[in-house]
């Protein structure tokens, strides 16, 4: 209940004005965003890397409601680029259709990606769509591969285990030699759409893993993202590779900035490839109450921030 109730607040556009502007909220969202400027982000990647550990880059924001906002949204990524470049930093990046314009125009939103995939393959780096919400699905999914077939290899979608739909689009996926990220999902779904118990979504995480380590998609050249901070699930991951000698620069693991940092050196010193989402901007709210959402015990963490005042 309420992980439903602080899905519904994350998109409501009131609460997110009056939440952005409390100091003690700020200070909360803080543990997970690595601050508002891209300086403050590539300090956090440095940081990172300094422990062997990788970073995707994330400008936070989402639904923009105006061309302006959505060139402006692309331009911040071809700047993110550049200073990934010029500071040598390991990193890639990360972004949302609808932050590129695919709620104004699938267009607008296509001539930003290829703006972004063009830089992006200037500097040898490469872009993940992140997945939002069963509302965008299908475009998501058609947008990657219209890309694809305009030949720009430097992108990579996510699928979401907690979907219904999305065995069947791994299948089409793998047949790309898809680098994909594999994540729980994060968004609030119907029954229809969506499994509601955990332990259903765990499974299907299971069952999609097998498909991408499974014999079709290694010849492929399939490259998962395991995205997850759930143990249970990295641990079987960790035993299946190592059974079915599939090496470890073959995949990697991700976590979210600021959870599970002791899982993340950990796996970095047992030599696997981690990589971090680390997100910074001033859009932080729906980001942030998703990660409440999570994790009811954060909604603790807020309070104590309100108490500290
Ligand atoms: C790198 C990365 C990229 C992602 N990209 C997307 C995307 O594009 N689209 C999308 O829908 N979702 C995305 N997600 C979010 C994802 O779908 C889940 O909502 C999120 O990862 C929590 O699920 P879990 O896999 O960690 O497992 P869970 O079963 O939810 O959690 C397992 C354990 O992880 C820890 N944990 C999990 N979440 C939190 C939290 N918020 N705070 C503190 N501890 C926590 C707890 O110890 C918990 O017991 C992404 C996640 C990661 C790691």
């Amino acid at each position: 209940m309420m992980r439903t109730m602080l899905l519904k607040l994350s998109q409501n556009s009131s609460l997110r004005e009056a939440f952005s502007k409390y100091r003690f909220a700020q200070r909360a969202a803080r543990r997970f965003i690595a601050g508002e400027e891209l300086s403050e982000a590539i300090a956090a990647v440095r940081e990172l890397n300094t422990h062997h550990i990788l970073a995707t880059l994330d400008h936070l924001g989402e639904n923009t409601t105006n061309e302006r906002e959505a060139i402006t949204a692309a331009d911040e990524y071809l700047a993110i680029l550049d200073a990934i470049a010029r500071t040598k930093v390991q990193s890639e990046v990360s972004l949302k259709l609808t932050q590129m314009g695919l709620d104004i125009g699938y267009e607008l939103c296509l001539q930003n990606m290829r703006r972004i995939l063009e830089r992006a393959r200037a500097h040898q780096n490469f872009v993940c769509i992140d997945m939002e919400s069963s509302a965008y699905t299908d475009r998501t999914l058609d947008l990657y591969e219209r890309l694809r077939r305009e030949g720009f290899d430097n992108v990579g979608p996510v699928i979401q285990a907690y979907l219904r739909r999305s065995e069947r689009d791994l299948e089409r996926l793998i047949e790309w030699g898809v680098r994909v990220r594999l994540c729980k999902g994060a968004y609030q779904e119907p029954p229809t759409m969506a499994f509601s118990r955990k332990r259903d979504v765990d499974a299907n995480y299971i069952k999609l893993l097998e498909m991408l380590f499974g014999p079709r998609a290694q010849e492929k050249g399939v490259y998962p993202a395991i995205a997850t901070h759930d143990e249970k699930i990295i641990r079987w991951a960790i035993d299946y590779t190592q059974q079915h000698k599939i090496s470890k620069e073959r995949f990697e693991f991700q976590m979210l900035y600021g959870i599970r940092r002791d899982l993340q050196l950990q796996l970095a010193r047992e030599g696997y490839r981690v990589r971090i989402y680390v997100s910074y901007g001033t859009h932080w709210y729906p980001y942030f109450m998703r990660r409440l959402a999570e994790r009811p015990a954060n909604v603790l963490f807020l309070v104590k921030n309100l108490i500290k005042g």
